[in-house]
């Protein structure tokens, strides 16, 4: 078999424990067989981040801006225990959180749907996507536990040192609490623009949701400016591809996702996107199940699944143990990623191979073919077979060879 070219480079961000075990089983048996692979390989693999001073992480950010694809394999996020097991000299900061702030991107949330797994939800059909503004707000807030009566005061004073507002936020007659949260016109910016470029690009409605009718001046300032950069920019594109972009408050957004059949991306707020995520991907079946995708607000894309790296499973495979461990979001990662490369580069036949792919994984299942995570999860009535994740990956590629024969 010929296999499918090339022209640019992909990004490879190789990762850690038992994903990394998946990424190399699934370039042996699902790409390097079918596809001459180009990549630029970073292993952001913890001890080769410990080697370079985490220096191997801003090197495949900014290879990511110059080449424009990525795709990332799960990765540890150093914590006091890490520190200990893998002897660093630092606890070094998530990976996903250097790559996220040096793109200055959005997360897309997406999750893999199947015939025989339904949604918590009834009526939900297509996926949901939804988009984090993963900036300021009560992640980045100054709090203070008020011990005593006193008064609280919003104070701004600004680069000449004038105070130019000041407003007594509340007279304390006793102890309570006080929080004081920030974003940035910049920042808010960047995310709409990753939004409305996004659902262009997937083709799918915007909804973005706020509370700006409690919140006048925060939580609307998001709104006006989503609204001016849709007019300015993204109106007439939108009409020419025939979705819609509409702002919502957040409590009606959540009765409209509750009624809707899906398809469509939900923009949120930070401490919304949070929490909705997870309430989203728990509806619709599994994490396992969770694809993940970084965009940039001028166009540069990271692919990856939105779970970790499967720790149970690897410390059981260590012990030469058979491990079922779920690859399907980091395949739908390189499946997204070489699609992306494909239509930049207009390579049809590397598009057409993504899709290929895609549609083996899902005829896989379909078939009843499942790692352990899904048996427990589908229809009544359904028959399957568990498989471990070898056996997962070597049905897909049964299915694959006969597509593309
Ligand atoms: P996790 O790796 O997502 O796994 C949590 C549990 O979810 C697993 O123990 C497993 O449950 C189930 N699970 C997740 N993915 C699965 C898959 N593909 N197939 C089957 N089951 C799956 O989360 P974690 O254990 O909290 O974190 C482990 C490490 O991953 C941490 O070091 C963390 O820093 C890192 N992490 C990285 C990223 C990232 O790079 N994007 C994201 C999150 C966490 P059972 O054990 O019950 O089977
Ligand atoms: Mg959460």
């Amino acid at each position: 078999m010929k296999k499918i070219k090339m022209t640019t480079p992909l990004v490879e961000m190789d990762g850690d424990e038992m994903t990394r075990v998946l990424w190399q089983m699934i370039k042996d048996e699902l790409l390097y067989p079918f596809v001459d692979l180009k990549t630029e390989y970073y292993d952001l693999g913890l001890p080769e981040r410990e080697k370079t001073k985490d220096q191997v992480t801003v090197d495949s950010a900014n290879a990511t801006k110059k080449y424009g694809v990525a795709v990332k394999c799960a990765t540890i996020t150093p914590n006091r225990q890490r520190v200990e097991e893998y002897n660093l000299t630092e606890m070094w900061k998530s990976p996903n959180g250097t790559i996220r702030a040096m793109l200055d991107g959005t997360v897309f949330r997406a999750p893999i749907l199947i015939d025989s797994i339904k949604p918590a939800v009834r009526n939900w059909q297509k996926p949901i996507t939804i988009a984090r503004h993963a900036y300021g707000d009560i992640y980045k807030a100054t709090e203070y536990r008020v011990p005593t009566e006193g008064k609280a005061e919003l104070v701004f004073t600004d680069k000449e040192g004038n105070v130019s507002f000041r407003e007594t936020v509340y007279d304390f007659e006793c102890p309570g609490v006080l929080q004081g949260s920030y974003n940035k016109d910049s920042s808010i910016r960047s995310f709409a623009h990753s939004c409305f470029n996004y659902a262009l690009n997937t083709k799918q409605d915007l909804w973005f949701s706020a509370k700006d009718t409690i919140s006048k001046q925060y939580d609307q300032t998001f709104k006006l400016i989503f609204q001016e950069i849709y007019e300015a920019d993204y109106k007439a594109k939108f009409e020419e591809a025939g979705i819609e972009y509409f702002y919502t408050l957040i409590d009606d957004a959540v009765a409209r996702v509750i009624r809707s059949e899906g398809g469509f991306i939900w923009a949120c707020k930070n401490y919304d996107g949070d929490v909705m995520s997870d309430m989203v991907s728990t509806a619709f079946g599994s994490l396992a199940m969770m694809t993940s995708v970084l965009v940039s607000p001028d166009g540069k894309y990271e692919y990856e699944a939105a779970h970790g790296t499967v720790t149970r499973h690897y410390y059981r495979y260590l012990k030469g143990e058979d491990t079922s461990t779920n690859p399907m979001a980091t395949i739908y990662a390189w499946s997204g990623a070489l699609r992306k490369r494909g239509e930049l580069d207009q390579l049809p036949e590397l598009i057409a191979f993504a899709d290929a792919l895609e549609s083996a994984c899902v005829e896989t299942l379909n078939d009843g073919i499942m790692t352990k995570d899904l048996v427990g999860l589908v229809l009544p009535g359904t028959k399957t077979t568990a498989v471990n994740s070898k056996n997962f990956i070597l049905a897909i590629k049964e299915r694959l060879e006969k597509k593309l024969a």
